[in-house]
């Protein structure tokens, strides 16, 4: 055995194969409040903290009668490896929730993924060699930087304000990463009820951004899963509707249908997508068949547009539970008023520190999502992200009431 390859004895790390890791492992680090949020799903804690759809609100006979259908039906097909790029028929129905969002295309434009994360890791693993820049909103999607940094990107934030990404602020953050010499492979950016920001990008501002993009030959990836779960109206339309070339879209069944089933989509241009497709098949070899198949069952025979509708129902009630208990117990603080999608985001007096203070929440059995989990550069510390996904409106008033004791008892030190 040579000594590269003898198990390391070195006292700082107890897994003996630690020197032995690719440099890039050293991006997959333990999310400092995992171990926090494992005493968070006690039942008697409220948890306003992950991101979980409400899939008790899905009719469960529907799925079950779309699965009993496959399987008599198509049982060895469902049971069979497939195509790369996923099953026809499923990518049809995929192009007919885009047209919801103004998407048109072709069933080749449209690659299936193991969810949406999937998509993240496979676009970042194509275009991300180490210390390449992409910009991503201050905050963003915890698991989209943590996908990032797996790769050594180096992830650039660009401020965002209740109308989303600011326009100047993405020109400077441009004009800065190449004053560096770095170079700059994608914007990373969810237009609608961000997670965790819960804000959404204006139309005029979707046009500035989509031009400058343009202009300054940059990439767009437009990640969007919480789309079609708004409230009072529609978001304005997707990127990826108006400017074919220059935007990767990615979409989800997670929030709309169930994550369990792990599908969602990437709609991307022409080259890009060959190469999407030979580094799914290479991933994965294929998606899961009798998930696709069981999914375009559903929507065949379901009524699937009302089912969202019932889920924005849902959410809507939720989230007007959170602001009015937010209201009424924390009236001094501020809080962004999502149009749709899971996520309130909470601003603190600014030398508090939510990370810090998640301990004393958890005791006073309530847990939420520190800030800095959203930030690549330690931002974010006296954000909170609160999701009203999950909880039943008495469980978040009961909540918002714990964390607001919580809360009180820091101010008042
Ligand atoms: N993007 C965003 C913004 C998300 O919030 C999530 C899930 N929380 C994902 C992508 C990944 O979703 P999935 O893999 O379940 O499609």
């Amino acid at each position: 055995m040579s000594s590269q390859n003898t198990p390391s004895s070195s006292g700082t790390n107890l897994d003996p194969w630690y020197n032995n890791y690719a440099e890039r492992a050293a991006g997959l680090s333990v999310s400092e409040v995992r171990a926090l949020f494992a005493v968070a799903s006690r039942p008697e804690v409220v948890s306003l903290a992950g991101g979980m759809p409400y899939v008790s609100a899905l009719p469960r006979e529907l799925v079950i009668d779309a699965m009993n259908r496959v399987m008599v039906e198509q049982g060895p097909v469902a049971l069979q490896y497939g195509s790369g790029q996923g099953v026809p028929k499923l990518r049809e129905h995929i192009l007919e929730v885009m047209a919801l969002e103004g998407i048109r295309g072709s069933v080749d434009d449209v690659v299936v993924t193991t969810g949406s994360q999937q998509a993240l890791d496979l676009i970042t693993k194509l275009f991300i060699n180490p210390g390449d820049v992409i910009l991503a909103e201050a905050p963003s999607y915890v698991g989209a930087i943590g996908v990032f940094r797996s790769y050594q990107a180096d992830i650039e934030h660009v401020l965002m304000d209740d109308d989303g990404l600011i326009p100047d602020a993405l020109r400077e953050a441009i004009a800065r990463v190449r004053a560096s010499g770095r170079t700059i492979k994608f914007l990373y950016t969810i237009p609608n009820f961000h997670n965790p920001a819960g804000v959404t990008l204006s139309a005029s501002r979707r046009e500035e951004v989509l031009q400058i993009c343009r202009s300054e030959g940059i990439l767009v990836l437009e990640d969007n899963p919480y789309g079609l779960l708004y409230f009072d109206g529609p978001p304005p339309q997707s990127l990826r509707s108006t400017e074919d070339e220059g935007v990767i879209y990615l979409g989800s069944f997670s929030k709309t249908l169930a994550p369990g089933f792990r599908i969602g989509w990437a709609i991307a241009p022409h080259a890009i997508r060959e190469k999407l497709v030979l580094a799914a098949e290479s991933a994965i070899l294929c998606p899961s068949s009798f998930s696709q198949l069981v999914i375009s069952e559903y929507l065949e025979t379901a009524d699937w547009k009302g089912q969202i509708n019932t889920f924005r129902g849902v959410y809507e009630e939720r989230k007007n539970t959170m602001l009015s208990a937010l209201t009424e117990y924390l009236p001094e603080l501020s809080w962004t008023n999502p149009n749709g999608g899971f996520y309130v985001w909470l601003t603190l007096p600014d030398y508090l520190d939510t990370k810090q203070m998640l301990p004393r929440a958890v005791k006073e059995l309530v847990a939420y999502t520190p800030g800095t989990a959203f930030y690549a550069d330690g931002g974010g510390r006296n954000k909170i992200r609160l999701s009203y996904c999950y909880p039943t409106p008495d469980q978040i008033k009961l909540g918002i009431r714990r964390l607001t004791t919580v809360i009180n008892g820091e101010i008042d030190l």
